[in-house]
């Protein structure tokens, strides 16, 4: 693999190393294009490896993908895009294949994958890798990328994009000041905002400090179409205490294997299992009336009571969430946890096709950046799976556009 770029023009420019990025990049250099992977900081460095759930696939007896698709649309409250919704949901079966080829080895049990049920989903669908499911996808798909001929442009931030005569012409500031990529096709894959607009907000967020949407603009100003752009998502369990744990993001999957949310007097306020804006919005709701409560440094929360889930459940799902928090002192299976809703996820972002395909020719985008795929409210676990399904198309996708 080379580090330093052979020349500035390359048939497929890939933005951003989270997991969209670097199944683009794997899928279009697979294809046979002379690719670069250009990243803001390091090539680990994203949202995509600090997801612990899991990622939704159809594979139980009772299931199918078009009852994922519904459950999608459901959640989604008819917001999200069917044509894209349908990709997702069929592909999902196809995509997790791809990745146990690439090394992923989801965690298995009674001859099956072991599938949890999240948020809003009518079936067990959820597949985990313990719970480092996004570590271990990032890893394989970056073994998979450095294991070709692909190039890696790391401490490279997009600054622009511009037409050029026979593509995309990229501008990027670099740790030396400033470098330009020509490519015949360019994949934006850079993720979010939620670590930005949290700060404005002077709120707590889940995500990665280089989740910030600069590209997000720079594509608007080259005259891209974006949607659903106000629509953030809160995670229903952040961490509110111990002060080491806020931001944190509990996986949705303590409630898929029995925790369930109470309010000051003990009580159940809500389905824990509902779709996410629900449960988060019970949160508030509940914290609003007065019966919420308040962690020792003065911060509004409700209890997540984690001590009905299984001992059996806990170490092998939810091993490094139980790590984390004992180290920190609390042990969950001994005693509730303090949880808030917390700032974690753009559901909207720029327009694509079922290739990936902005509304400008030859820019293709997936992951975060994307929208229309979950509509304004996205189900736990269809991140990772639409960043692996429309990786893999946008790769594919870029790099035909980038020879026709
Ligand atoms: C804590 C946490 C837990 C989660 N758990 C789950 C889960 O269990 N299941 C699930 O499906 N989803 C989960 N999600 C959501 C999911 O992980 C992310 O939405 C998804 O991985 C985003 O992937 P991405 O490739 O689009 O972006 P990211 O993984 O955020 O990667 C974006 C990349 O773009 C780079 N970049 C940013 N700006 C620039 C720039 N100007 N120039 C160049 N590069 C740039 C960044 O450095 C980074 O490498 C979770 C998210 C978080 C934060």
């Amino acid at each position: 693999m080379q580090r330093v770029p052979p020349a500035t023009s390359f048939d497929v420019l890939v933005v951003g190393s989270g997991a969209s990025g670097l199944a683009a990049a794997v899928s279009a250099s697979r294809a046979g294009a002379r690719v670069a992977l250009a990243t803001k900081t390091t090539l680990q460095a994203c949202n995509s490896a600090k997801a612990q759930g899991g990622i939704q696939a159809a594979f139980g007896d009772d299931d199918s993908p078009e009852i994922h698709a519904e459950d999608v649309m459901r959640s989604s409250h008819g917001t999200a895009e069917p044509e894209l919704v349908q990709v997702l949901t069929s592909e999902a079966p196809a995509a997790i294949h791809w990745l146990e080829e690439l090394g992923v080895a989801f965690t298995r049990s009674n001859g099956g994958y072991r599938l949890a049920r999240c948020g809003g989903a009518s079936r067990k669908r959820l597949l985990q890798v313990g719970d480092r499911t996004g570590h271990a996808i990032t890893k394989a798909l970056r073994d998979a990328y450095e294991a070709g001929a692909g190039v890696v442009l790391a401490h490279h931030a997009l600054t622009e994009l511009a037409p050029g005569a026979s593509g995309w012409i990229a501008s990027f500031r670099t740790k030396d000041g400033a470098s330009r990529v020509e490519a015949g096709a360019v994949v934006l894959a850079a993720g979010g905002r939620c670590f930005a607009e949290a700060e404005t907000r002077g709120e707590l967020s889940t995500n990665h400090p280089n989740a910030t949407g600069e590209v997000t603009r720079i594509a608007l100003e080259a005259g891209a179409e974006v949607r659903d752009l106000d629509a953030l998502q809160y995670h229903p369990n952040g961490g509110a205490w111990p002060s080491t744990m806020q931001g944190y993001s509990i996986p949705e999957t303590t409630r898929a294997y029995g925790a369930v949310l109470r309010n000051a007097d003990g009580a159940e306020f809500t389905d824990s299992l509902g779709p996410r804006d629900a449960v988060s919005q019970a949160i508030f709701d509940e914290v609003e009336t007065g019966k919420g409560v308040t962690t020792p440094d003065g911060r509004p929360a409700v209890w997540l009571d984690t001590t009905r889930i299984a001992l059996e459940d806990a170490e092998i799902s939810l091993p490094y969430m139980l790590r984390r928090y004992r180290g920190a002192g609390i042990d969950p299976l001994e005693e509730p946890i303090y949880t808030y809703p917390v700032l974690h996820y753009q559901n909207g972002g720029l327009v694509i096709d079922e290739r990936a395909e902005t509304t400008l020719e030859g820019v293709f985008a997936c992951g975060e950046i994307a929208g229309g795929t979950h509509g304004r409210n996205r189900m736990m676990g269809n991140s990772l799976l639409e960043c692996t399904v429309f990786g893999r198309r946008a790769g594919k996708a870029a790099a035909e556009r980038a020879w026709s």
